[in-house]
């Protein structure tokens, strides 16, 4: 936990625009395992899985959506389309009986990459409150 905590207190980007590891992903600069792919969304799977299924949502142009909290009124249609698809995947996964999406914003909500994204849990049980 401490040192998810130092990596989000050390990923605030520099620029709202700055490229993240994330742009590399949609671009196919380096692999991924993709789950899910249109014009606007990106879906692919978690390199460190918290949960039997974890994927990662985000859109393929970030338009300064470093992360929710800027959020802008143009964002309403990706910000939309985004749990959309959340909802399309957990489906595809099977996940029937129920899943979590979640979103972390900044140092406090343990960002680590400033690409929105939409975190998909499912395949177990999950507790209440989160961390
Ligand atoms: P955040 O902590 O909410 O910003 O989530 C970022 C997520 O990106 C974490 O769950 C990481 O495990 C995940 N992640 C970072 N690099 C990669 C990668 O190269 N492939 C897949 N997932 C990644």
């Amino acid at each position: 936990m401490a040192s998810e905590k130092q990596a989000a207190l050390a990923a605030a980007p520099s620029h709202p625009d700055a490229p993240t590891i994330f742009d590399k992903i949609i671009n196919k600069e380096i692999p991924s395992n993709v789950v899910y792919e249109d014009d606007k969304v990106f879906a692919f799977r978690d390199i460190n899985p918290q949960a039997p299924t974890h994927i990662l949502i985000i859109p393929k142009v970030k338009d300064g959506l470093t992360g929710l909290s800027k959020a802008e009124e143009r964002h309403f249609e990706i910000l939309g389309r985004l749990l959309y698809t959340a909802k399309l995947i957990a489906k595809q996964e099977g996940l029937d009986d129920g899943f979590r999406v979640v979103i972390n914003d900044g140092p406090k909500g343990c960002q680590s990459v400033y690409h929105i994204h939409v975190h998909l849990l499912g395949g177990r049980q999950m507790n209440w409150p989160a961390g």
